[in-house]
């Protein structure tokens, strides 16, 4: 892992980005905005699973408007993601978003930008400059090649672009991202801009795809950008629930120690050993895993030859025999159950566990 890079620190409400804070995690609500209960529930089960920031589309003024009863309703901080129309920029933020995500390019004109940029600073409230590969501006792509394969210099070049409409107005609580579907040009784009700027960047492959291709894809582009000290903060963008995001978002920063929370899973692959049905058990200990808080490492495995010793590092697991499961804690045999009670005595455990964690006000989460 190499060096954080050196970034500034702004603020989205309470959660600081850059410099040397967490690598916060964020994610975007897929509810009409301006259906206020059904996006609230969904920001909850968010907040839930550890996002620190959440995101929602602002589409018309009623969006805009239903930013203030969201913003009362949640405890994480909201960014309103607006496009072409300045005037939704300017009432988020009057209704109390903590954030705005536009490109100043496609506002309309400097007077348009000036005026986001006043309620901006009037409300304290930063600004992400987020350049797609879809969106980038018709003289950059012919500047820059296109239709090449490779849009790296255009994706930079654009941002930058909008970054300066903002500095022209003596703006610079800005962070930036340069999202492109293509994993290599997302990360040699991000790699390009983290030389010519010190703003906070965002990370985020766009349109990744589903569960399976967009962790992989994300995970791919991320982690290396991120092993680079590359990146402040991000989204993983997934076509499915927003919260699955938030887990894969967590499980990557785990996997690169950066940042941990909640219980981690080690589950064996199974083989002929295997005489337990071990693929429900561990999708339901996973299931399970994820009301949970405290950063315990559990292990299950399909047989009691290598399973234990292969997961001697684990707070607790459990092996398949013959009809039977074994318990063990840290390496030791603790309990044999037979399979059919195997489920609900792990389960307990884990849940006494989780109480006695907390009832030692042990800190849940580890930065
Ligand atoms: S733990 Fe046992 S069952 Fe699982 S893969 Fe290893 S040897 Fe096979």
């Amino acid at each position: 892992m190499s060096k954080r890079r050196a970034t500034r620190v702004i603020h989205v409400g309470k959660v600081a980005i850059g410099g040397d804070s967490p690598i916060a995690v964020q994610s975007m609500t897929n509810t009409d905005t301006r259906d206020i209960e059904r996006t609230v529930v969904q920001i909850k089960g968010l907040e839930a699973a550890g996002c620190d920031i959440v995101r929602v589309a602002v589409i018309d003024l009623e969006a805009a408007a239903a930013i203030a009863a969201i913003r009362a309703a949640i405890a994480i901080p909201l960014i309103a993601d607006i496009h072409f129309d300045h005037r939704l920029a300017v009432a988020a933020m009057e209704n109390g978003a903590d954030g705005i995500r536009i490109n100043p390019g496609n506002l309309g004109g400097a007077e348009k930008t000036a005026r986001v940029v006043d309620a901006a600073k009037r409300h304290g409230v930063p600004i992400r400059v987020g350049v797609n590969s879809g969106s980038i501006e018709k003289d950059l792509l012919a500047l820059h090649g296109y239709p090449s394969a490779d849009n790296t210099e255009a994706l930079v070049a654009s941002a930058l672009r909008n970054v300066q409409l903002l500095e022209r107005h003596g703006f610079d609580a800005i962070k930036i991202s340069v999202k492109a579907a293509d994993v290599l040009t997302t990360i040699s784009a991000y790699r390009r801009l983290s030389q010519r700027t010190d703003y906070p960047l965002h990370l985020g492959v766009t349109e990744a795809g589903g569960l399976i291709a967009g962790t992989v894809k994300s995970s791919v582009a991320l982690g290396i950008l991120l092993s680079e000290g590359i990146g402040d903060t991000l989204r993983i963008s997934l076509t499915r629930e927003p919260v699955e995001e938030v887990r894969v978002a967590f499980e990557l920063l785990r996997a690169l120690k950066i940042r941990e929370r909640g219980p981690e899973l080690i589950s064996c692959p199974t083989c002929g050993r295997t005489r337990i049905n071990l693929f429900a058990l561990a999708e339901e200990v996973e299931r399970f895993l994820q009301t949970m808080e405290s950063p315990l490492k559990v292990a299950v495995m399909g047989c009691v030859v290598n399973g234990p010793g292969e997961a001697k590092h684990a707070d607790i697991g459990v092996a398949g025999g013959n009809g039977v499961g074994i318990i063990f804690k840290r390496g030791e045999i603790w309990k044999k159950v037979n399979e059919d009670e195997l489920l609900p005595v792990f389960l307990a455990e884990l849940q006494n566990m989780e109480e006695e964690r907390r009832g030692q006000g042990k800190s849940a989460t580890k930065e």
